[in-house]
């Protein structure tokens, strides 16, 4: 498939990797994930771990969707604040998901268990937009330090300059937890991972059908018909067209990522070489690759269709915080679809022998690894961690097929707008 959107400094520099399956005579496993991103690579390797035979069927190749193009941030947690948490849920619901979703840490733990070669780095930086913002980022870091011990820096806006070149931004809140990576890499890294448990991985194997048969799930692909006890669904934006009812959760929203060439004031502009996301709706993410490129993403575009210039498009977003680099040459510009659900939180859940888990709305780099570690542990009878994150509220956009995605986008315009009217 031609992608005009693949132009990406993490496909410039990816490990060489191949997947070894080869098609077999018997097509019958215990489990068949669809999609090979973070998800479902990290269900394929827990489902291995625990001794069940699997397949994972991938339409493109490993990393193809939001996981190989994302902007690497490791933002612990979810788009909720853990207060807002506890007030929709309770207590006891809240401090489980601050459990999963902020003091574990399931990519790094990949990462030294596997030996993962991504660029790990740590830190990373919330940097407020509005003197408003600020404060209600210095409730939430004295919220997370009383009720958890959970330790983050509160830094003043005169203190900004250990951590960002840029005078745009009233305070933040840095988070030694978070950090940032390639995430192509560590995609690659988690298929190695999960071949080496015994995963066999097809790419350019999109999944069409799935059907009940008298043994259990049938999964018809272009080339093969599969059978499996057990199937899970991680294919993220491209879920309807699987399953158009999961498909009623999640619209796909467009966001592009530049790389600059490598800067020689690289580690000037990011000083503690955090990652940055700021606290616009529409927000501008950036943090700096292993080889001194600054790495930024910037404007959300609710068109499907891509600008025609991608790095045109981003660079205004960049030189309005960095106006030092406004010329900065580019090299890449590329940008991917992201999963976004009606209130923002990840739908993850079980239907008969069916697991899926989709709409992570931007913020998937951490918990994905996670959604598919506990799909793993529920399929192997322990669910007490999978039915905390699963089932999650959730509502479906309301529109149908065809008026999903405009009415999904005049609700995003307002928000939009309203960010820019302060
Ligand atoms: C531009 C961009 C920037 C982002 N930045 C960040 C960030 O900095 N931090 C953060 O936390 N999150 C970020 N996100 C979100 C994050 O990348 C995603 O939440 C996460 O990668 C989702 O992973 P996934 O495995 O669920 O889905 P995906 O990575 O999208 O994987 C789904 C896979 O399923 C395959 N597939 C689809 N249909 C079929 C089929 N029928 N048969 C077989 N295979 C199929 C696709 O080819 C794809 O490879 C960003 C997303 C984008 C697009």
């Amino acid at each position: 498939m031609t992608d005009p959107l693949a132009n990406s400094y993490y496909a410039a520099t990816a490990h060489r990797w191949r997947p070894a399956y080869a098609m077999g005579e018997d097509l019958s496993f215990d489990v068949a994930v669809i999609g090979g991103g973070f998800t479902g690579l990290s269900a394929a390797l827990a489902c291995a771990e625990r001794g069940f035979s699997v397949i994972l069927l991938e339409r493109e190749h490993v990393g193809f969707g939001a996981s190989g193009r994302n902007g690497g941030q490791l933002i612990p947690g979810l788009r909720w604040s853990a207060s807002e948490l506890k007030a929709e849920f309770g207590r006891d619901r809240a401090d489980a998901l601050f459990d999963l979703c902020w003091r574990a840490n399931p990519v790094k733990a990949r990462i030294e268990k596997h030996g993962i070669d991504c660029d790990l780095k740590t830190g990373h930086l919330e940097a407020a937009w509005t003197p408003k913002d600020f404060d209600a980022m210095k409730r939430e870091a004295e919220f997370l330090a009383t009720r958890f011990a959970y330790q983050s820096d509160v830094v003043a806006k005169n203190d900004m300059g250990a951590h960002i070149a840029s005078l745009l931004y009233h305070g933040g809140i840095h988070d030694p937890h978070g950090g940032h990576f390639h995430p192509l890499n560590y995609a690659i890294g988690l298929a190695r991972a999960a071949q080496a448990a015994g995963v066999c991985i097809w790419e350019h194997q999109r999944v069409c059908r799935i059907t009940d048969t008298p043994g259990g799930l049938g999964i018809m692909t272009d080339q093969a018909n599969i059978a499996a006890r057990y199937v899970i669904d991680a294919t993220d934006s491209w879920i309807g067209d699987l399953e158009p009812d999961l498909g009623r959760y999640t619209v796909p929203i467009m966001n592009y990522n530049i790389a600059t060439a490598p800067l020689a004031n690289a580690d000037a502009l990011l000083p503690s070489d955090a990652a940055v996301a700021d606290s616009r709706f529409v927000l501008n993410y950036f943090r700096l690759s292993a080889d001194k490129r600054l790495i930024f993403g910037g404007g959300e575009r609710y068109s499907q269709t891509p600008p025609r210039d991608i790095a045109a498009f981003v660079r205004p977003f960049m030189a309005e915080v960095f106006p030092q680099i406004a010329d900065a040459p580019i090299d890449y510009g590329w940008g991917g679809a992201v999963a976004v659900t009606i209130n923002r939180l990840p739908h993850i859940g079980r239907r008969g022998n069916v697991f899926y888990a989709h709409g992570f709305s931007g913020h998937g780099a951490l918990v994905t690894t996670l959604a598919g570690e506990l799909i793993g542990e529920a399929m192997a009878g322990t669910a007490e961690r999978f039915d905390v994150l699963a089932n999650l509220p959730s509502k479906p956009f309301p529109g149908g097929k065809w008026l999903r995605q405009p009415l999904a986008t005049l609700g995003l315009l307002y928000y939009a707008v309203r960010d820019k009217l302060g």
